[in-house]
């Protein structure tokens, strides 16, 4: 019997003025990601059908897909009369052991001449019929039997795989991730490709301060997280001169507030070069000192862009827990030296002022700083298939 995969949307179905263009970003970026492996995609506004040979890998890809709410493995019958549906599923329930059972019947084509309910009846008094030790349970069956009638075909299926649910990525538009190498900024960019936003990644290194490895670990990390998108952008920033010159000029327990202001202020002139609408960091309240209300508002007022804390009220172990499921864990706990935690001072400022951070700035030629570091910058295009990062882990 032939078999294909069915993809239930999320909560895109509730976007009622733009459904197509969420099924249509979704069909893009789930071909994108299958563009190895041969399959056939057919689409309508209820769902998604891929026939393929290789289902373990298509499932693979379509589990790291947002915007998928379910995925079924259902056998296709080229018919809706329900004799046929019977014989065929009486033969599929052959190989299955259970006592109780369900029949939950959809039918896409209200034309049909039995409802739904009428026709999970029917099916189950034949299934009953053919063996009668057999029982029906509608609140705790050990067998679910899915049954998806449309206009030519019918879908039967057992199980049910859950999707990832959110925002096809790319259909709420584009986003900077500020990507280290740390644990929280990997997991704030798969939270925000949760909803839908494309990434780019901008990352700031600092040679020879910071080492090659530390760029590949980011390069790592962005390559996981490419697994969500089928690519992504990492925009490598050369940030010595703006550490050197901090270090130099600037009093110690400022010099945190002001590299963050200027790494923002980059941020941002980058991001409306590239046509992304927001910033997105991991930032987490209270985490370290850059990281108080006051110093994020202090560090935040340079830049009009909006930005995206996507971790602001996240608890440590709960990012933890959502870096292991992402897979970003382990590269991010490697032990390569960041920028940032090369020039931390031993008191960093925890109620930084605006005045005085301004007062600093004046000190150093930040326009300057930021038009030298715009044009260090080279730009890394890295897929899921990109084997080079590897070596480091
Ligand atoms: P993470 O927060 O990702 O674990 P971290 O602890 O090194 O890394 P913080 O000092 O907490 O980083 O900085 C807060 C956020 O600022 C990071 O989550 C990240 O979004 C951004 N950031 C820090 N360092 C860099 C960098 N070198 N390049 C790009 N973004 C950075
Ligand atoms: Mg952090």
């Amino acid at each position: 019997m032939k078999k294909s995969i069915i993809i239930k949307y999320g909560e895109l179905t509730t976007k009622k003025d733009n459904i197509s263009f969420f099924i249509k970003t979704l069909r893009d970026n789930i071909t994108l990601s299958l563009s190895d492996i041969n399959h056939n995609l057919t689409f309508d506004k209820g769902r998604m059908f891929i026939e393929t040979e290789n289902f373990e890998d298509v499932v693979n890809v379509l589990t790291t897909t947002f915007g998928i709410h379910e995925i079924n493995i259902a056998y296709a019958l080229d018919t809706s009369s329900i004799e046929e549906i019977c014989s065929y599923l009486l033969e599929l329930l052959k190989n299955k052991t259970f006592k109780s059972f369900k029949v939950i019947t959809k039918r896409s084509d209200k034309s049909y001449p039995l409802t739904s309910i009428e026709i999970s009846k029917e099916l189950g008094g034949l299934i009953l019929g053919n063996n009668k030790e057999l029982k029906v349970d509608i609140h705790n069956p050990e067998l679910y039997i899915n049954v998806e009638i449309r206009s030519k075909k019918t879908y039967i299926y057992f199980e049910k795989i859950k999707g990832l649910g959110g925002y096809p990525v790319g259909t709420l538009g584009k986003g900077m991730l500020m990507l280290s190498g740390g644990i929280d900024s990997p997991v704030a960019g798969y939270l925000a490709m949760k909803r839908g936003i494309r990434l780019e990644c901008i990352y700031f290194e600092s040679p020879p301060h910071t080492s090659e490895a530390a760029k590949n670990k980011v390069l790592a990390l962005a390559k996981e997280l490419s697994a969500y998108s089928g690519y992504l952008k990492v925009h490598v920033v050369n940030f010595t001169e703006v550490q050197e010159t901090i270090y130099k000029n600037i009093p110690h327990d400022y010099m945190i507030t002001i590299m963050r202001r200027i790494m923002y202020r980059i941020s941002e002139k980058l991001a409306t070069k590239n046509n992304a609408k927001a910033l997105i960091n991991g930032e987490s309240v209270g985490q370290v000192a850059s990281q108080t209300l006051t110093s994020m508002a202090v560090i935040n007022e340079v830049v009009k862009i909006p930005v995206l804390r996507p971790l602001a009220c996240f608890d440590k172990s709960e990012i933890i827990t959502l870096s292991k499921k992402i897979q970003t864990y382990d590269i991010s706990i490697l032990p390569y030296e960041d920028c940032c935690t090369i020039f931390v001072p031993d008191h960093p400022v925890i109620n930084p002022k605006s005045d005085v951070a301004g007062a600093y700035e004046n000190l150093i030629d930040v326009d300057l700083l930021i038009r030298n570091a715009l044009k260090s910058i080279k730009t890394i295009k890295i897929t899921n298939q990109n084997q080079d990062f590897e070596n480091i882990l």
